[in-house]
Order: structure tokens, then C-alpha cells, then sequence
């Protein structure tokens, strides 16, 4: 359709007659388009290419007459089309080698191509025909493959050699696109790599690569192609050169080559120029675990460690810039395991005879083990340095010859020296001026010897100039001919050692010095035990010399009591076996008088620094005293356990209401057990029946005010609830004052008595009570029946026996009365008592009985209590008998009365005998009567005041006195007004 339209526009319908003539011309005649397709063809043209009108018009004009292509037309073609002016070029046919003439037009739209075949060119024509005879040359004889391409990659010209590896002819090839050509197309990446490679060049680059080609089925080609852009007046690319070289030799050798680089155990690599990796042999592949294309150019990088890549990479580029070999040991990756592996890379430039780098040949070696090796060598040289800078000693090596070659640190900062002035044999100016002779001598001599030497020597201290003692110990090091190579030693500082080893001279001095002032028998043995030294006081107890003892180890041994000696020679081989504390208290005999006394021997080892006992020190003191002592406390302390442990006395030691000790009769005697006492059941309190707590707490109240307790009777409740009568008494303890020791004595025996002789009374008063009665009921008969009779004579004499009856009769009511009131039976008959006339009855009765003293009643009470008016009146006719009684040189007895809001007091005084202080408490107990010799003249029985203060307490009220002795008493009782019944 466009070639209709094309050629009815160069063809008007009024141009037959152009048209004929075009057909008509000898000369062969093209109209193209823009696109060089061709659009009209005359009849010359072709006959020319052999073609029908219809095969060519819509064909390129360089594919449909390949006979005519060449880079000169191509050039033309170029110009005309640029310029739009005519242009003219002449060439050889590379097809038939006639020289074509061609006439270019620019027409609308396209070009108009005229040729004429003829005559090589005219003499001005000349050079150029030559020119292009050379470049025809050139052409077939530079390169094995040399092309000239459209900068579309379009096949200009070509030589002969591709087109013989081929067997095709030129025609068929010039006017195709190279990429389309068989030795190409026959595989895609080849196809792809050329045209990237023309793509390029076009753009102005020149390009080389290295490819495959397959000229025929089945045979290949390697060839070093070049493709490069030549560019026009404008500097715009005209035509590309292609060159290809045929490197199938070189390849065969290469691959021979990288087999055997394959096959090597080493890592191979090769890099161009600028650094870019082109190949790593597979070992190398399999090791990265990586494809040739991720390791190429710098993908290799991956596999380094990345701690080392920046520097692997810089070593890399200063290398490649300067040409120089490149070596760097760097960490890379097994790509399977994981694991880093220590490899020294290597590069060498290889370079042509001009010495332009053509390629870079290196190689990757495991150095892992090397490395470890190495690494362990420098860490264990590493560690025998930070020993020596560590070690609290003076490090230092020096050769057979004696100078020095290394001192630690150390060494350096003691003595102040430099490396310069110690080193060599700068160091004996150090020395001690009077040791360094004789440590140069001695260390000259072991040189020789070759022996491992040990010598003491003072060095200087550099900062204070003072020398200090070291030990200096050295050992040969020698090679593996046993030839001495140098000498390893060691300074230790030992100037404390020496002071210590001083200071023990002197103490040692000071200990025989202290050994003779100390008031002790000092010695001293050997490690087995036999004595060499013995102080003055020794000598002097025993009255044997020092010499004595020094030359007989064992002499100590006969002053030892032979009671004593098996226990001395036990404890003694303890000691000496196991190097403990020796100590045993013996008997000393001493040597004039014979007689022993006792001592503590003690003994203890002196050790040296290896801890060897080296001797025995040994101390005897005189504890004969002391023995002594302990012996009487020993005695008296068992006389007190045997007195604490017999079954007379209980005793329990008391700290608040708790029995905390007690010991077996305690025990025995309350029914307790020892575990009942360390569980701490005991307690006094618990133990004490309600009606003995007020007299136990007194008691205790007069423990804490005084140190002892005088003994009071009371009654225990056992651990089974019966009741044990027993006596307390007690004392604090002087160093324990919270504690008490309580003695009790059973008093049950004594108690069953007391029962005894109660039941006695009781049982005696009431048999004597009925002939009593009898008995005064008969003189009462008797009496009445005398003075009726008016026998007057007899019943005066008759009344004589009545008194004594009366007098008897009421001994027997109050031997009643108190044992009734021993066993709790006196009843009471409550009933409003007028208190003052009671008194004065009673007064009345005392005075009309007792006309030796005046009765004097003083105040009232005004009121009447609640009691028993027979046993109240009891009461007073008691104290006011007694009053009179105890009182015989006195002329008065007076009574008082008051009263107050609760209660009424009544109080008898006499001026009589008075009772002595201590006895104002007894004189209330049973059948108790105050001694004395005014006392016992007058008749009595204890039991008055007793009954007196029953009564009393019965009516819930008080009884006191207060007298002195000589100046007579006074009885207070005090009874409340109310009585609750
Ligand atoms: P008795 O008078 O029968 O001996 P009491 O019980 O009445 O017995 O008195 C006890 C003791 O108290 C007497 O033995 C006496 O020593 C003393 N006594 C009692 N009243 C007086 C008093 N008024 N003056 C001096 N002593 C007295």
C-alpha cells in the first residue's frame, strides 16, 4: 500500500513518458524512501540483481541488492540524505568486482540511486580508487573475522574468512543484521551478548568480548571480538568495525587449563586490569558455595569475614593501582559449614612485554592451621610475657656469656634503670658492692656448670638508694643439642625473710632472757621430745644443773611423781605424734626437800615455714595452791551435795513462783518427777493450799527483804492432790538474787503427833467433863443441904472445893473450846449485842472477883454489833483476867470504849509485866506462854489469848498489842459494826 503511494507520487499519471525512458535506460535506476526500501526498481536494475520488480520494491535496498552494498554507498547514502545535495561515489563491487558508478539525488521523501557499471575512475579519481583497494585489503587481511556494520549492526562489508568457516556467499550475508547470521543465532546468550555488545558500541564505546561462534552445525569457534564505533564529521557513529580473532587455540589451552586449575588443591582466581574477577576456579566456587556469577567482578567480597572485608578491599584497590603484588590473610566462609577459615590471598599482575597489566593471577591458601599455630605461639608467648610482668619477682634472662637480655618491668621500676643501662652487663652495678664479687664468681662458676643456681644477694633500690636482700634463682634453657642458649631467672624479694630471720635471732635471745625471769619452770625439747634447755628455776626446784639436763634429755623425767608418768608419757607421745597442745598437770618432786607439789606442764611446738615442728617450748607452773583450794571446794561441795542429796531434806531452788532445781527428796517427798521439773511444772504457788498462800507469800516478801527465811510450817498439795505437812525455811542466793534455795522438811510425823495429843485433849475434856459435872452438882446438893441444916462450919469448908471445881470446869470448856476450834466446830449464835452494857457487866463481875485492882471503864460505843454475846463476853473476862493477872502490883486496869462510822474498838490496859516485842505474835498461838521468871510464878496455860483471837476473827474483826516489857500492854480489838452473815 505505502509503495503504491510512494511510486504514485514519483510517478504522475502524466509522467508515462519519463517512466518509459527510465525503463528504457541502459543504467541500473533505484528510488528508496527514508528507510532505504527500495520503492522503484527500473528494468536494468533488475537485470542487475536478477530480481523481479515485485521482489524488490518493499525490500531494503541493502538486503535486496547485496551485489551493490557497500560502506562506500552506505556512506553516500548517509551524506546525501544529510546534506540533500547530489552526490556521487564510485566503487568495487564486492560481489563482482566491476567498478560501480553512483549518482545520488535527494528526492521528496527518499533518494534517487543511479548506477552505472564501468571503468575504474578517472586519473583524479586515482588516489581514491587505491584507497579503496586498501581498504579491500585491510579488510581481508587484518583480522580472521573483520566486518563493518551499520551502527544497527547491519553487515556492510565482511571479509572472506567467515564467509569460507560458513560456505555461504558474501550476498547472502551483506545487508542482514550480523545478529541473524548463523555463526550468532544458533544460541540465545551468545545472541544476547553481541547485541548488548553493538548496542554499546553504538552509543560510542568500544567493546570486546570474548565468544562462541558455531560457523556450521556442530563446529565451534572462540573468538576475541572487538566492536568498535567509527565515527563521522559530526562525531556521530557512521559504521561499526567488527574484529574477531580467533582464539579457539588460546581457549582450548585455557580450558585445559582452568581443568587443571579446577583439579588444583589450591583456590584460584583471575581478575582483569581494573580488578574485576573473572574467574574463580571451582574449588574455590564449592568452598563460597556460590555461582560463578555471584562470586565474579567483586562478588567474591561476600564470602570474607566481615571484620577483614574493608580491609581486604582497600588492599585490593592499592594493589590494583599501584601494580603491586597484592597479599592479605583474611577470614572466609565455608559457604556449606558456616565456619571462618584463616586463607592468605595472594595477586600477581601478569603483564605484557610493554609491562601493561593484562590480567591479575591469584590464589587463596588455608592458612587456618598456620595461623593456630601462630596464634598459640603468640598466646603462649603472650602468656609467659604477662607472667613475667605479673609474677611479684624480678624476671630475666641472660645469655651464656652473662649479659642480659630481658628484665621484667618490674625490674626496671625497682632498681630505676633503663633497658639501656641494665641490659648486657650493666646490671651487676646494681649489686651490693660486698656481694657482687662473690655472686659474679659464684654465677660464673654455674655458668660453666651449666647447674640451675640459687644465690643471695642485696640489690639497690633506685628511689631510695637502699639495698634490699633478693634471692636470685636461675635455670639453664638449652637447646636441642643440650647446648646452653640462655638462662631463665627469677629475684625474689626476701628482705622481709632476712628481718624476720633476724628478728627470731634476737627474740630468741629475748625469750632465754624471758625464760629465766618468768616465775615458771621454763624448757625447751627437741622435735622427739628430749629436753636441751631448762631455765635457772628449774634447776633450782630439782637442785640438777643446766649441763645436767643437757647432757641427759630424759633427767625431767625421775621428778615426776610415778602416779603421774604413764598419764605424762601418754599425753606426751599424743603430742609428739600429732604436734598438738601438750598439758598435764603432774606432781614435781622437788630435789632438796623430796616433797611433790603440783604443777600445770604445758607445751606447745615451734614450727618453721614448711611447718616441721623444730622444737618444743615448754612452761611447768606451780598450781600446788590452787590445788589445794580446789580440793577443799571439792570437799565442801560434796559435803554439800551429800546434805542436798540426802533424803532428810527436800530442797528446790525458786525463782518466781517457778521451781527451776529440786533435788531427788524434793521430788520424792511431792510426788514429782525430774522430767515434770525440766518441763517446768513445778510452781510453788500451785502447790500451796488458799488457807497457806497469805503466810507463804509473807514468807516470800521476807525472802526478798532479807537473805534467809526463818522456817515456818505450812502444807504442800502433792501431785495427787494429797496434803503434805511440811517445814520451809530458806535462803537467796548470794549470786543469784532472783533465786532461792527453799529447804523443806517433811513434818508429817511431827503433825500426826499434834494430832495425836488434840485428839487426846478433846477426847480427855470430854471424859473429864460429866464426873465434873457430877461432881459439882453434888457439892452444890451437898452445900444447900449443910446450910439448911445450918452446918455452917461444913459448907464454908464445902465452898473451899467449889472454886477449884469452877476453875477446873472452865479449864475443860476452853480445853473444849480450842479443839474445837483445831478441827473448825465452834458455832456461833448470832444475835445484836449492846457492847456497853456487856462491858460493864462484865467489869462488874471482874471487880466483885478481883478487888486487888480498880476496873475503870472509860466512853461508850452507843451501839450494838451483831455477835455471839457468851463468846464476846469470853473475850473481854479473858483480857481483862489476864489484865489483873499480869499485872500484880498494879492498882488499875482500864477499859475503853469508841466507835467510829464502821467499826467499835475496845481496848484493855494493864501497867503490869509487859511482854517482850518478839513475843507479841506468839503469845496468840495455842498453848504458847511468854518465859520469864515473873512470867512462870503466874499459873496459866497458853490457850486465853488463842481462843481470844478465834473469837475475834470469828466476828471478822482484829486483835492487836502493844506492850513493852515493865511497863505493862494493851489489848486493841476492833469488831465492824455490821456483819455480813
Ligand atoms: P495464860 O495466861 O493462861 O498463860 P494466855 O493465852 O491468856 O495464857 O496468855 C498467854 C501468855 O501471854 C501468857 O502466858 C503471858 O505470858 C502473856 N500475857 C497475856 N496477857 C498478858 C498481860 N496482860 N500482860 C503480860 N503478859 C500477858
Amino acid at each position: 500500500m505505502s509503495n503504491a503511494k510512494q511510486t504514485r507520487r514519483v510517478t504522475p499519471a502524466s509522467s508515462d513518458t519519463l517512466l518509459t525512458i527510465l525503463e528504457t535506460l541502459p543504467d541500473a535506476f533505484f528510488v528508496v524512501d527514508d528507510a532505504t526500501t527500495i520503492v522503484y526498481t527500473n528494468a536494468s536494475a533488475q537485470a542487475m540483481l536478477g530480481a523481479t520488480r515485485e521482489e524488490l520494491c518493499g525490500t531494503s535496498l541493502w538486503r535486496g541488492a547485496p551485489h551493490l552494498v557497500s560502506p562506500s554507498l552506505y556512506q553516500a547514502v548517509r551524506k546525501t540524505r544529510q546534506t540533500r545535495e547530489p552526490t556521487n561515489v564510485a566503487y568495487v563491487s564486492p560481489t563482482t568486482h566491476s567498478w560501480l558508478h553512483v549518482q545520488l539525488s535527494p528526492t521528496v521523501g527518499g533518494l534517487m540511486l543511479h548506477f552505472h557499471e564501468g571503468r575504474a575512475p578517472t586519473r583524479r579519481q586515482e588516489s581514491f580508487s587505491q584507497s579503496e583497494h586498501l581498504c579491500a585489503d585491510i579488510l581481508e587481511n587484518i583480522s580472521d573475522w573483520l566486518a563493518i556494520l551499520a551502527p544497527d549492526g547491519m553487515i556492510l562489508a565482511i571479509n572472506q574468512r567467515p564467509l569460507e568457516d560458513a560456505q555461504v556467499r558474501r550476498e547472502e550475508i551483506v545487508g542482514r543484521s550480523l545478529a541473524e547470521t548463523p555463526w550468532w543465532s544458533y544460541a540465545p546468550a551468545v545472541l544476547q551478548r553481541l547485541r548488548a555488545a553493538i548496542e554499546q558500541a553504538c552509543k560510542g564505546e568500544t567493546v570486546r568480548f570474548d565468544s562462541r561462534i558455531c560457523p556450521q552445525p556442530g563446529w565451534y569457534l572462540d573468538l576475541a571480538v572487538t566492536i568498535a564505533p567509527h565515527f563521522d564529521a559530526n562525531k556521530q557513529v557512521e559504521y561499526l568495525l567488527y574484529v574477531g580473532l580467533d582464539i579457539t587455540k588460546r581457549k582450548q589451552v585455557e580450558d585445559e587449563l582452568r581443568t587443571l586449575v579446577d583439579a588444583l588443591p589450591q583456590f584460584v582466581w583471575i581478575a582483569r586490569p581494573d580488578g574485576y574477577v573473572t574467574y574463580l576456579n571451582q574449588r574455590l566456587l564449592d568452598s563460597l558455595a556460590l555461582t560463578h556469577e555471584q562470586a565474579e567482578g567483586d562478588g567474591w567480597l561476600a564470602g570474607v569475614h566481615p571484620d577483614d572485608r574493608q580491609r581486604v578491599w582497600e588492599a585490593w584497590q592499592t594493589s590494583i593501582q599501584a601494580g603491586e603484588p597484592y597479599e592479605v590473610g583474611h577470614r572466609m566462609q565455608d559457604g556449606t559449614s558456616g565456619a571462618y577459615r584463616w586463607f592468605l590471598a595472594r595477586g600477581m599482575p601478569q603483564r605484557n612485554a610493554q609491562g601493561t597489566i593484562l590480567r591479575w593471577v591469584g590464589t587463596c591458601t588455608d592458612i587456618e592451621e598456620q595461623k593456630r599455630v601462630e596464634q598459640q605461639l603468640k598466646a603462649s608467648e603472650e602468656n609467659w610475657r604477662v607472667l613475667a610482668e605479673t609474677v611479684p619477682q624480678f624476671v630475666w634472662t641472660i645469655q651464656p656469656d652473662g649479659s642480659a637480655m630481658y628484665f621484667n618491668q618490674r625490674y626496671y621500676d625497682y632498681t630505676g634503670a633503663s633497658p639501656e643501662q641494665a641490659l648486657g652487663h650493666g646490671w651487676s652495678q646494681f649489686l651490693h658492692p660486698d656481694d657482687s664479687e662473690q655472686a659474679r664468681a659464684l654465677r660464673r662458676h654455674l655458668l660453666a656448670t651449666g647447674e640451675a643456681y640459687e644465690i643471695e644477694y642485696r640489690l639497690r633500690e633506685g628511689k631510695t638508694g637502699n639495698y634490699r636482700w633478693f634471692l636470685a634463682r636461675a635455670m639453664p634453657v638449652r637447646d636441642e643439642t643440650g647446648q646452653i642458649v640462655k638462662w631463665f631467672g627469677t629475684s625474689t624479694d626476701i628482705e622481709e625473710q632476712k628481718r624476720a630471720e633476724q628478728w627470731i635471732k634476737e627474740s630468741e635471745e629475748n625469750l632465754r632472757v624471758l625464760a629465766e625471769t618468768v616465775p615458771q619452770l621454763v624448757w625447751t625439747a627437741r622435735p622427739d621430745g628430749r629436753h636441751e634447755y631448762t631455765n635457772q628455776h628449774w634447776c633450782d626446784y630439782t637442785g640438777l644443773t643446766l649441763e645436767h639436763f643437757q647432757s641427759d634429755g630424759w633427767a625431767h623425767l625421775q621428778f615426776i611423781h610415778p602416779d603421774d608418768r604413764e598419764s605424762n608419757r601418754v599425753l606426751g607421745q599424743h603430742a609428739l605424734d600429732t604436734g598438738e597442745l601438750f598439758e598435764h598437770e603432774e606432781r614435781l618432786r622437788e630435789g632438796q626437800t623430796g616433797a611433790y607439789r603440783w604443777f600445770l606442764t604445758r607445751a606447745l611446738p615451734v614450727r618453721d615455714e614448711a611447718g616441721q615442728i623444730v622444737k618444743w617450748f615448754g612452761t611447768s607452773t606451780d598450781i600446788d595452791e590452787q590445788k589445794r583450794i580446789e580440793e577443799a571446794l571439792r570437799e565442801s561441795q560434796e559435803r554439800a551435795s551429800t546434805l542436798m542429796n540426802s533424803n532428810i531434806i527436800g530442797t528446790f531452788v525458786g525463782e518466781g513462783e517457778q521451781i527451776v532445781d529440786a533435788n531427788d527428796t524434793f521430788l520424792r517427798m511431792t510426788g514429782y518427777t525430774r522430767e515434770d521439773l525440766r518441763a517446768g511444772r513445778i510452781n510453788w504457788m500451785h502447790m500451796t493450799p488458799p488457807e497457806y498462800l497469805t503466810r507463804t507469800l509473807e514468807a516470800h516478801k521476807e525472802l526478798a527483804a532479807q537473805p534467809s527465811l526463818a522456817p515456818y510450817e505450812k502444807e504442800y498439795v502433792c501431785k495427787d492432790g494429797s496434803r503434805l505437812p511440811v517445814l520451809v525455811g530458806g535462803v537467796v542466793l548470794e549470786h543469784h538474787p532472783r533465786q532461792a534455795i527453799i529447804f523443806v522438811l517433811d513434818n508429817s510425823a511431827r503433825k500426826e503427833l499434834e494430832q495425836r495429843k488434840d485428839d487426846f485433849i478433846n477426847m480427855a475434856s470430854h471424859e473429864l467433863r460429866t464426873p465434873l459435872t457430877v461432881v459439882k452438882l453434888q457439892t452444890h446438893l451437898v452445900h444447900k443441904r449443910l446450910e439448911k441444916h445450918s452446918q455452917h462450919e461444913a459448907a464454908t469448908a464445902l465452898s473451899r472445893v467449889e472454886r477449884p471445881i469452877e476453875q477446873l470446869e472452865r479449864l475443860i470448856a476452853e480445853l473444849l473450846d480450842v479443839s474445837q476450834m483445831q478441827t473448825g466446830r465452834l458455832k456461833y449464835i448470832w444475835e445484836r449485842v449492846d457492847l456497853d452494857e456487856l462491858l460493864r457487866e462484865i467489869a462488874d463481875t471482874m471487880q466483885r472477883m478481883s478487888p486487888s485492882h480498880t476496873i475503870v471503864v472509860r466512853g461508850t460505843v452507843q451501839t450494838s454489833v451483831t455477835g455471839d454475846r457468851d463468846r464476846l463476853r469470853q473475850v473481854f473476862t479473858n483480857l481483862l483476867s489476864n489484865a489483873i493477872k499480869y499485872s500484880p502490883n498494879a492498882k488499875t486496869v482500864e477499859v475503853e470504849l469508841s466507835a467510829s462510822e464502821e467499826a467499835v474498838t475496845i481496848r484493855v490496859q494493864d501497867h503490869g509485866l509487859g511482854i517482850p516485842r518478839e513475843k507479841h505474835k506468839k503469845i496468840f498461838e495455842r498453848f504458847y506462854r511468854a518465859t520469864g521468871l515473873s512470867h512462870e510464878t503466874i499459873p496459866g496455860l497458853g490457850m486465853g489469848l488463842y481462843i481470844v483471837a478465834e473469837i475475834v476473827k470469828g466476828h471478822g474483826g482484829t486483835i492487836t498489842v502493844e506492850s513493852d516489857v515493865g511497863k505493862g500492854s494493851t489489848f486493841t480489838v476492833t469488831l465492824p459494826r455490821k456483819r455480813d452473815a
